[in-house]
């Protein structure tokens, strides 16, 4: 029989109605291969149905669940019980929502308010390089792919960009950063003073400081901080 964990999730409330934000504490049994969006569902059914929360694919795919665990910005999709206790040492979880875009209700945020970070880097070809006559498609070699390759794995969870101790207010971010050096470093795009502009702007690359954060959080295991680097040295 596999092993059941007694586990204490303390989850930051917050009623937009009445403006208050709490602590409420919820104990409950676990296996080990519940994920973390498995238990809030668990407390819906079983202890508390006005606990508001946030998923869509369930896959890591989309980054709607992304809360901090104790300190620590997560997929809760993709944490399982065993995980957490392994990797924390303990059994007791303070869970609350990311501070990159406004909470609306409990782990709730409103992501639409994140993603305009991410479209202001334009996260596509501005101006793409013209194909030569009687060509159907453009040809990138693998050396050229694998330069920014691993780039291309973003979700845009904001998981880096809630760890990044540059903050959210002057800096557009290390995902947002990343999504237009990628653009960069693609041979078809011919937009590139655009690019420039924004990511030497005031709330460019130079608010990195190197920390490396963005980089120990990414559930896609991206190096961010060594995009951010690159750009920092021209390195496109
Ligand atoms: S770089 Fe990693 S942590 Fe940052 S948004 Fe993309 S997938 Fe998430
Ligand atoms: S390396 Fe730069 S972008 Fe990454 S967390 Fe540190 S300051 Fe933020």
């Amino acid at each position: 029989m596999s092993k059941t964990y007694s586990l204490t999730l303390t989850i930051k409330r917050y009623d937009p109605e009445r403006s208050v934000s709490w602590f409420q504490t919820y104990r409950l049994e676990a296996g080990p291969i519940l994920r973390f969006v498995d238990l809030f569902r668990k407390i819906n059914v079983e202890l508390d149905a006005t606990l508001a929360w946030a998923s869509s694919c369930e896959h890591a795919q989309c980054g709607s669940c992304s809360v901090n665990i104790n300190g620590r910005p997560m997929l809760a999709c993709e944490l399982l019980v065993e995980n957490a206790v392994a990797l924390f040492g303990v059994t007791e979880f303070k869970i609350t929502p990311v501070s990159v875009a406004p909470v609306v209700r409990d782990l709730v945020v409103d992501w639409e308010k994140a993603y305009e970070r991410v479209h202001r880097s334009k996260p596509y070809l501005i101006k793409p390089k013209k194909l030569p006559p009687g060509m159907t498609g453009f040809r990138i070699s693998p050396a050229e792919l694998s330069r920014y390759e691993e780039a291309t794995r973003c979700i845009n969870c904001f998981c880096c960009a809630e760890a990044c101790i540059s903050g959210n207010r002057n800096f557009i971010g290390p995902n947002a950063a990343m999504a237009s050096i990628v653009r960069m470093m693609d041979p078809r795009e011919e937009g590139k003073d655009e690019r420039l502009n924004l990511l030497y702007s005031e709330e460019g690359i130079y608010r990195c400081h190197t920390s490396k954060a963005c980089s120990h959080v990414c559930p896609k295991k991206i190096d961010v901080a060594h995009f951010l680097a690159l750009a920092k040295e021209g390195a496109f």
